[in-house]
């Protein structure tokens, strides 16, 4: 399957739609041009045609067709880093705001999605982070008793709550945060769509930037069938970032992740797997994640093979552990099977660059944009009006390539991935 094609999902054939938005075709012009129709893009273009902002998104596909219509669907809130390490790292001035920022985004979801009311099977039933093993246990319990101690809804339960919040006796134990959540992530991105068009926003489909470069007043984008002047420019291509931009695609690894669905599940078997309906992944070197969605199906997430599928048959070990955490899926059928690609920097946290006048880049969740593009959007879209109130709740660093990228994906498990991505995508 061509990279290009979208991904048979259970999203896409349950979305009620793909997204039917026309190409750029002539020459136009818009204060701020956004390249990339995923959150990012989308909730940036919303926040702006709602403060009455003159906006133009030009996706390469039709919105929802990167990362943001194939996820798990998990709301997760936080960054890669305990707050107490985020605060050491960025200070007692940003690292809080960041900490809040991002433990407040699956809040900020939610509140948007109700606004908006997008039908996208939203529920807030929390976030479930479970430990097999002493040492990620470990780290589990730090990050708890850091959250309690700054007055979050986050508790560690015990191998015996596990087993009844679960259906499966594997974990020792878990954290639960109240405030994660899951959605129908494709529905969620056409709702956004629809909602920013509604607001003014001018959103075009079929319409890859295949140039950037400065002109008079601004900067101007060429597509193959036209072309947008802007003042200012968003790039939110994430993990399918290529060469628009120099350096951009060398400063992330785009690492697949996959997931399979399972049939919707008889009701006394969906009762028995998560029964109270939060999300969980786990903890530890081989990352898992799953949840039982609206209609009782199980999507099951964890690594892929670093090429595309679009068939449950490619992720057998996934369906394999599914069956070895819950004996009662024997005989399930496992209806779809996709993937995608997650950004990945090096410092594992999500990247703002602004390399010139009137250019902001924002891309590299490492896992966890669900929540934090939503809500990045809206700070973004701020930052592009020159609306400094609050503080930008990120850092915005200088533009890096990361050494050893021209060996992608070759190189990527020995160089890049020897670490610590290692324990968030079982690779
Ligand atoms: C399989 C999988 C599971 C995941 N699970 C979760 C999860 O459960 N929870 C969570 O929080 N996060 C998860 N993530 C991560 C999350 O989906 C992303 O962080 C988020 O969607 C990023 O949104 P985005 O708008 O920045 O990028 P994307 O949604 O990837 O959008 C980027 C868009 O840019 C477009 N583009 C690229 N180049 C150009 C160009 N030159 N011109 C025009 N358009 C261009 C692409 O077509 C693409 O649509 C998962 C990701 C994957 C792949």
């Amino acid at each position: 399957m061509s990279e290009r094609s979208p991904p048979r999902s259970l999203y896409r054939d349950t979305a009620g739609g793909t997204g039917d938005y026309a190409a750029l075709a002539g020459a136009r012009r818009a204060r701020v041009a956004i390249v990339g129709g995923g959150f990012t893009g989308l909730s940036a273009a919303l926040h702006l045609a709602e403060a009455g902002d003159d906006v133009a998104v030009l996706e390469a596909h039709q919105p929802g067709w990167g990362a943001s219509g194939r996820n798990g669907g998990q709301v997760n809130p936080g960054l890669k880093y305990d707050p107490d390490t985020i605060e050491a790292m960025f200070g007692p001035d940003l690292g809080p705001r960041m900490v809040d920022f991002s433990y407040a985004a699956p809040d900020f979801t939610f509140g948007l999605i109700k606004r908006l009311s997008i039908a996208c099977d939203a529920r807030q039933h929390g976030t479930l982070r479970a430990a097999i093993r002493p040492k990620p246990e470990a780290a589990v319990r730090a990050t708890a008793a850091q959250c309690q101690r700054r007055g979050m809804p986050v508790g560690m339960l015990d191998a015996k709550v596990m087993a009844e919040r679960t259906g499966t006796d594997r974990y020792i134990s878990g954290l639960f945060d109240a405030r994660g959540g899951d959605l129908h992530p494709l529905k969620y991105t056409l709702g956004l769509a629809a909602a920013a068009q509604g607001a003014g926003a001018r959103i075009f489909g079929d319409s890859e930037v295949l140039s950037l470069r400065r002109e008079a007043g601004g900067w101007l984008l060429k597509t193959a069938r036209g072309s947008v002047s802007a003042e200012k420019v968003l790039i939110a291509t994430n993990g399918y970032t290529g060469g628009l931009w120099p350096g951009l695609e060398q400063s992330l690894v785009p690492v697949f992740s996959a997931i399979a669905a399972s049939e919707p599940l008889p009701s006394a078997v969906a009762a028995t797997i998560l029964p109270e309906r939060p999300v969980l992944y786990e903890a530890g070197n081989i990352t898992v994640y799953y949840r039982v969605d609206a209609q009782n199906r199980l999507l099951m997430g964890g690594r892929g093979p670093m090429k595309s599928i679009d068939d449950a048959a490619a992720i057998r070990y996934l369906t394999d552990y599914a069956l070895r955490l819950w004996p009662a899926l024997a005989g399930t059928r496992w209806t779809h099977g996709w993937n995608g690609r997650v950004a990945i920097t090096k410092d594992h946290l999500p990247h703002i660059h602004e390399p010139e006048d009137g250019i902001l880049i924002c891309l590299g969740y490492n896992g966890r944009g669900v929540a934090m593009a939503s809500a990045m959007g809206a700070a973004l879209a701020q930052r592009l009006r020159d609306d400094e109130t609050p503080p930008f709740p990120m850092p915005i660093s200088p533009l890096k390539p990361i050494r050893f990228h021209r060996f992608w994906p070759v190189g990527v498990k020995a160089a890049i991935l020897s670490g610590r991505v290692k324990d968030r995508l079982g690779l």
